[in-house]
């Protein structure tokens, strides 16, 4: 069962009220003939899609963007296929002799660790604190985002990232965040449930492995001072939660705060080492790990930091190490948590190029899959439900006066990236060569590395994107007061070149106009025009507010998939109040391309249709009823529910001829509007 609203309606009751006329549209394909819309609107618009589509074994649902991944996954994979023909030394044959590489098993087995050996070398070569600090320097990454991705923990002991910071900050800012362990979380290491338990010993065994695989003697010793040490760095570290909280960018360190606060190492020599002596200030994202750093460099023998570090480098290149390597690697971090890390060869080589040379690919993608034109069709939609939002903004009544000021600055100087960023970086730095895998890797390592230093004191870039063009999804960067909008989200059913204007307002509008309302909601009153965290609604704004948005919230309250489970109205409010903007919105700006039509009340009619089916159809989904259950503790709600919002919105009424009696009417005065 997907709905309750499919089951509560009589099927007498369907069939004696007239279904509305097929439009003459691709989109009527899915549209069923069976029910409704006034019953059930995601079950009318997307019906026979419904019926259409199985989940795939192994999954729980099946969403338009499940269909746009496989496809966006194709392409990618074809753009690597062509590039193997590409000139020596273009970015396009890097590209695929990164992947070529990775897929040489034959040199990677025949070469065995001897391409790791420089490495073990200098761990060898370390006899005291003053060489392991220099070595630990030398080996921090470039491999954290905080504010963009939450990527809050480094494969080395303490990870950078160069980016806008929070205040609204002119120039860069370096943030040091914990890092260095190889299993997922501290709780894998801490936790006393069996479950941790059992991880861990099956980890320490994988660790004996390993460095036994490597040639090591006195494996299962080692393994267990590794473990040891990694426990007692996971001790330091900030929780999940404590973590996963943006006010951490407020921990900024100075030099001489490293080594006041944080004890045990000479930071001047571990910065030397690294290449930042000349950095002033850090932000300290976790400063218990700093701290946590600086004490074990002090208190832990050296031979324990030695096998901790072999290890490390064997783990963290398992999989362009021998067969041995890269099968115990990948059991041991599925048994963790990482799913990526069993699936097909093919496929972690291809996540690996991504990951190295993710901009080189998305500029060979929107060049081929991009064209110009979609990009200028998508900005004139952003241009028109942007300035429909504006307006809505303008008439509120409910804002003050001050904050609706703000919020209007805020939305005149977004910055909205569609399809890819304005600029691409240069990859002629990068060597890389088909037969040395793991040489190729370092160089990207390294050339990440090089990237986060030359960026240090420069001025922040607010039209930097922060998602590449090839990733399905988008992303707000309240810091930066922008939103990047890449070219493989922009694809059918969710944007469909094609498409007449209704039903492209009614997919991709409602899109953008729901992120743009983003901007001046909830999340939006935390950060201002400049991208400094700042509250700007006041206390009355937020009363008002909520005081609008309770019907709405009882209106998802009131939704129950199970006897037992209803939607959250409360968890979900935001996203929701968001859909119904982004709906508003895009409607206005939609009725505002019909020109001199809209006088003609039946094509207007007919239009409308396609907008509110293309709405629906741009979030279906199938779901188990445990994908069901599952989405209803999320901020989400189940996509039929997002799709009822229709309701709301009195052109739909006279579109699908909803009328009282029917499940999802509302009374006028029950429609709920905010902006
Ligand atoms: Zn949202």
């Amino acid at each position: 069962m997907l709905s309750a609203l499919l089951l509560l309606v009589p099927l007498a009751a369907a069939t004696a009220q007239a279904l509305p006329d097929p439009i003459p549209s691709p989109l009527e394909e899915t549209v069923s003939r069976t029910i409704l819309p006034g019953n059930d609107f995601f079950a009318y618009a997307n019906g026979r899609w419904l019926d259409a589509t199985t989940i795939p074994a192994g999954k729980e649902r099946w969403a338009a963007r499940n269909d746009i991944d496989e496809v966006t996954r194709r392409r990618v994979a074809v753009l690597l296929d062509d590039a193997r023909k590409a000139p020596f030394g273009s970015v396009a044959r890097k590209v695929a002799d990164y992947r070529a590489a990775w897929l040489d098993e034959g040199t990677i087995e025949s070469k065995g660790i001897a391409p790791l050996r420089p490495a073990l070398d200098s761990i060898d070569r370390v006899r005291d604190k003053a060489a392991l600090t220099a070595l630990l320097g030398r080996g921090i990454r470039a491999d954290v985002d905080p504010l963009n991705w939450a990527v809050y923990r480094s494969a080395s002991i303490l990870g950078l990232s160069v980016e806008p910071s929070v205040h609204g900050e002119k120039t860069y800012v370096a943030f040091l965040l914990q890092g260095g362990l190889g299993l997922a979380d501290r709780d894998q290491y801490l936790g006393s449930d069996s479950a941790s338990r059992m991880l861990r010993t099956q980890y320490q065994e994988y660790v004996a492995a390993l460095l036994k695989l490597a040639g090591f003697d006195r494996s299962s010793e080692r393994a267990a001072k590794v473990l040891a040490l990694e426990t007692a760095i996971a001790e330091t570290q900030g929780t999940r939660a404590a973590t996963a909280n943006d006010h951490n960018a407020d921990h900024l360190w100075t030099r001489a705060d490293f080594t006041r606060q944080a004890p045990g190492m000479d930071w001047t020599a571990f910065f030397a080492a690294a290449g930042l002596a000349k950095q002033g200030t850090f932000v300290a994202w976790q400063p218990s790990a700093v701290k946590g750093v600086a004490a074990l460099v002090a208190s832990q023998p050296i031979d324990a930091w030695q096998d901790y570090l072999r290890f490390r480098l064997l783990d963290e290149n398992a999989d362009v190490l021998p067969r041995a390597f890269a099968e115990a690697a990948a059991t041991m971090h599925a048994a963790a948590g990482d799913l990526s890390a069993a699936g097909p060869r093919a496929q972690r080589a291809l996540d690996a190029t991504q990951l190295a040379m993710s901009d080189a690919i998305g500029r060979m993608y929107a060049e081929r899959y991009f064209p110009v034109e979609q990009k200028r069709r998508v900005e004139r939609i952003v241009a028109n439900v942007a300035a429909a939002f504006v307006k809505r903004v303008e008439a509120a009544t409910w804002m003050s006066p001050a904050t609706k000021a703000i919020a209007l600055v805020k939305l005149k100087t977004l910055y909205v990236g569609i399809g890819y960023p304005e600029h691409w970086q240069d990859f002629s730095d990068l060597k890389v060569d088909p037969r040395d895998a793991i040489g190729n890797r370092r160089r990207a390592v390294d050339r990440a590395w090089r990237r986060a230093l030359s960026r240090l004191g420069k001025p922040v870039d607010m039209h930097e994107w922060w998602i590449a063009p090839q990733t399905v999804g988008g992303v707000l960067v309240f810091q930066q007061n922008a939103y990047d909008f890449p070219a493989a989200l922009l694809q059918a059913p969710k944007f469909d070149s094609a498409a007449s204007d209704a039903a492209s307002y009614g997919a991709i509008g409602t899109i953008i106009g729901h992120d743009l309302s983003h901007y001046v909601d909830l999340l939006g009153a935390e950060y201002d025009s400049t991208g400094a965290m700042r509250h700007w609604w006041t206390r009355d704004d937020s009363l008002h507010f909520q005081t609008l948005a309770e019907p709405l919230i009882q209106q998802f309250s009131g939704y129950h998939p199970f006897a037992d489970a209803s939607v959250d109205g409360r968890l979900t409010e935001t996203e929701n109040v968001a859909d119904l903007a982004g709906l508003r919105a895009a409607f206005d700006a939609y009725r505002l391309t019909l020109g001199t039509r809209a006088s003609d009340p039946a094509f207007v009619r007919q239009q409308d249709r396609e907008f509110f089916i293309a709405f629906a159809q741009t979030i279906r989904a199938k779901l188990s009823d445990q994908a069901m259950r599952t989405q209803l503790t999320n901020d989400h709600a189940p996509e039929t529910y997002r799709t009822a919002t229709v309701r709301n919105i009195d052109a739909w009424y006279e579109a699908f001829n909803v009328t009282p009696g029917q499940k999802l009417y509302l009374a006028p005065a029950a429609r709920v509007r905010i902006w």
